[in-house]
């Protein structure tokens, strides 16, 4: 017998992942190249070659028992130093390694910081849509998600909504920026209203609220778009970063979490994390792996393939009379669906080879994502088949 509450985690087991399944089902059937799979946010660009080669240098170079041993939970010092200054040369800001904590990627990062604040019963805000996940990383720690509606055609947050749900029992708020599902990137603007919100009702309760920036999209942007650096509107601030979209190294689990000097009760949040991150059964992050990032703090992988992607089948989509919102990051564009029923529409898509999310697995019906993290020339061969669902929906007529 399995635990009780991982019965209903196991029923609820993720749509993107079945659905990455059935892709893979399906390309056995058709063959591969008629599978049109938009699924799942696996990135299709390499990482960049100074990856590879910090890995040679790191285990030809370095001592073997500092490359695969055990270190501080937090990580090792200079590699979070190193992260530190580079931060605070990007942003202006005044991290040291105490406010660096490596983490197992964003998801490792945002279950440590959840397991440091969250009691039974505390509120945890999020936007719809938002990743599903976070029902889950919630719920283990006994917390509650509070959501936000969805505010299209924007899909900035809804502030006004936000004030409201506010409570003395809200404990933390968690934003994504740039955003998945819709590929939005919050803006300035919209990033001050929220700080001032949070700011009054820090007051009106008297309470610490800490908003959690899950940042793994951050350097997905497109068109010079700014996404701002919240620890510097908000001083309850901590940001959760991941290397797996930026360097393209999802497998490779590695992140970290920014915990500024500023935030409330900073010394004791430190030690919780750090035992957090131990007693979650991570231990530390990935030894090799921080090691290379060091070596790997100014690169990227090649975002002008997104972009193109982006572009691509947003003008076709749209040609084709989908409404969409024009992604400004990540790799995902948000559709509107061609009938009430998100889902419905799914399988429609899926008649024609294509696989898409309904827009359910993100907490708002009524829409599919779009992951383009997928090679140019499968776009180019999906058209026709998008051409088909809109001809069977009659759209553009
Ligand atoms: N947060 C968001 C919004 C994501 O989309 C993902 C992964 O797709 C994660 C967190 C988890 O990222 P990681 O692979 O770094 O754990």
């Amino acid at each position: 017998m399995i635990a009780k509450k991982m019965v209903k985690y196991v029923e609820g087991s993720s749509v993107i992942r079945a659905m990455f399944e059935e892709g893979k089902k399906m390309a056995q059937k058709y063959g591969a190249e008629n599978v049109y799979d938009f699924s799942l946010g696996n990135p299709s660009t390499l990482p960049p070659k100074a990856v590879n080669q910090a890995i040679i240098d790191v285990v030809n170079n370095e001592e073997p028992n500092r490359v695969h041993g055990y270190m501080n939970n937090s990580g090792f010092e200079d590699v979070r130093d190193a992260i530190a200054k580079s931060l605070n040369e990007r942003f202006e800001t005044d991290f040291s390694e105490k406010n660096i904590l490596m983490t197992v990627g964003a998801a490792g990062g945002l279950n440590v910081i959840l397991k440091s604040i969250i009691d039974p019963g505390d509120e945890v805000i999020t936007f719809a849509p938002y990743f599903g996940e976070y029902n889950n990383y919630v719920a283990n720690f006994d917390g509650k998600v509070v959501a936000v509606s969805p505010n299209p055609p924007t899909f900035q947050p809804d502030i006004k909504e936000f004030s409201e749900k506010i409570t003395a029992k809200t404990k933390a708020v968690i934003i994504n920026n740039p955003n998945n599902p819709t590929g939005v990137v919050y803006s300035e603007d919209t990033i001050k209203e929220l700080a001032k919100v949070l700011c009054d009702k820090q007051e009106e309760f008297g309470t610490a609220i800490y908003l959690i920036s899950d940042e793994p999209y951050r350097e997905l942007a497109y068109d010079g778009v700014d996404v701002p650096y919240l620890t510097k509107y908000y001083a309850n601030t901590i940001v959760g970063y991941s290397y797996s979209k930026s360097l393209s190294l999802p497998g490779e689990r590695i992140g970290y979490l920014v915990i500024p000097d500023v935030v409330d009760d900073f010394e004791n949040l430190v030690a919780a994390a750090n035992v957090a991150n131990r007693i979650l059964g991570f231990v530390n992050a990935p030894s090799l792996q921080q090691l290379v990032i060091k070596k790997c703090l100014d690169e990227s992988t090649d975002v002008s393939v997104y972009d193109t992607n982006r572009t691509l089948l947003y003008d076709k989509l749209t040609s084709l009379g989908f409404e969409c919102v024009k992604p400004q990051g990540a790799f995902y564009l948000w559709m509107k669906a061609a009938e009430p029923d998100d889902t419905k529409f799914a399988a429609k898509a899926k008649e024609f080879n294509l696989l898409l999310v309904p827009g359910s697995s993100f907490m708002c019906a009524g829409y599919v994502r779009i992951a383009y993290c997928v090679d140019k020339k499968m776009i180019e061969k999906s058209f026709a088949a998008f051409e088909k669902l809109a001809e069977s929906y009659n759209l553009n007529n």
